[in-house]
């Protein structure tokens, strides 16, 4: 046992994950309490490396947002425009292709593409953008859509969720994001996010897609007004659906952004909220396979320290972010793939490119050369051995 557990009040908890006993509510809300990060961080990385061992991963993928006008306006949101403000913008589907194209050029293997509820696109457009992509890349994973997107878009269509999911599904899509789960407690809910769909609903838009076979991702916004047993509600609900369905293949834990909005927040989430969070989150989630540190929301740096407190997986190149950097995040819009590698091996770990399911791709062996900016790098690969992965 890790000498920060055994020295720690945690041990019983130790014991109790070492044993394969999932952890209560109250379990969780006690490591939200607790103040010694090194040993919540070698529960975590214990936890997690059991699951997954010294392998961390990330993915070559592109984000698109197709337009920022919304007839919403959550209060946490610094991305929406409406159709008055100079900045706002949507792009055709044309122009959606051409950001397509030049990211293939870069190997991508998956789209993420997400906006806000526009105010007169047609359900048409969204077909007409999915069927585009698809016949740019029949390979490239078409990752698109909030669960809010999709309750907007089957109010234009005029279909239930279900109809409209198998819809977007033969025109190409191919899994769901996990933005917009925000918190689930109602009453945070209502400060952050008034007029955005219940917990209840965002739960049911993606237990639907996992009934359709789909697989999505889940997230949640911390650090604004929840407490830590909204925190612990959270969690508890995705961990429930995912016993339900397992059709989650990660979650992503999101910190929030304090700039551009209209929530005052006094003091955004630290570094260490940061690494107690994804800790906590690696040793609660016991059905979750992995944990993403989300490089943008935290920094490469930072996202490099959570690989030691139960992160496994570090994201993607992204080349293009909108959604933080509007709300102040500082840590830009993209990382080569090399740069992530280096990250990954300077902690003692095994880079892996894996695919959107987070299964391997290629595994990282020996020095690995810094590549041109922007491009990834492509010495030193070996193929993954899928039949160990
Ligand atoms: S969070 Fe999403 S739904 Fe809410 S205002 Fe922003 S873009 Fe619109």
């Amino acid at each position: 046992m890790n000498f920060f557990v055994t020295h720690s009040p945690l041990r019983d908890l130790h014991d109790k994950v070492a044993a394969g006993q999932r952890l209560s509510e109250a379990d969780a809300l006690r490591l939200f309490a607790c103040r010694d990060l090194n040993a919540l961080g070698a529960l975590a990385d214990f936890a997690n490396q059991r699951r997954n061992g010294r392998r961390v991963t990330y993915i070559l993928n592109r984000y698109i947002n197709y337009s920022n006008y919304c007839i919403l306006s959550c209060q946490f949101c610094a991305f929406a425009r409406k159709k008055r403000d100079a900045d706002g913008f949507e792009l055709s589907v044309a122009e959606i292709v051409e950001k397509a194209r030049e990211a293939l050029k870069l190997g991508i293997t998956e789209l993420h593409i997400v906006g806000g509820l526009h105010p007169s696109l047609p359900f048409e457009y969204y077909l007409e953008m999915l069927r585009a992509l698809r016949e740019v890349g029949p390979h490239l994973h078409l990752k698109c859509f909030t669960a809010i997107e999709v309750l907007h878009l089957a109010w234009l269509a005029r279909k239930t969720v279900r109809d409209t999911l198998i819809a977007l599904r033969e025109a190409g899509l191919d899994s769901l994001t996990g933005g917009g789960a925000e918190i689930f407690a109602p009453a945070v809910r209502a400060q952050i996010a008034r007029g955005k769909e219940s917990a209840e609903e965002w739960l049911e838009v993606h237990r639907t897609w996992h009934q359709l076979g789909g697989r999505s991702t889940c997230t949640m916004l911390y650090g604004h007004v929840e407490s830590p047993a909204d925190r612990v509600d959270h969690l508890r609900r995705l961990r429930e659906l995912q016993d339900e369905t397992r059709g989650f293949s990660a979650f992503i834990p999101l910190p929030y952004q304090p700039e551009n909005n209209a929530l005052p927040v006094q003091h955004p989430p630290t570094g260490f909220d940061t690494l107690r969070t994804l800790a906590v989150s690696r040793l609660y989630l016991d059905n979750f396979d992995h944990l993403t540190a989300y490089w943008v929301g935290l920094g490469l740096k930072l996202a490099q320290v959570a690989l030691s407190f139960g992160a496994d997986d570090l994201h993607g190149t992204i080349v293009e972010e909108h959604i933080f950097r509007m709300a102040g995040a500082p840590a830009g819009q993209l990382q080569t793939e090399a740069a992530m590698i280096r990250a990954i091996r300077e902690t003692g770990r095994v880079p892996v490119q894996r695919n959107s399911f987070y299964e391997p791709l290629r595994v990282w062996e020996g020095d690995v050369p810094p590549g041109p900016p922007g491009l990834p790098t492509r010495a030193g690969v070996v193929e993954a051995n899928l039949a160990t992965a």
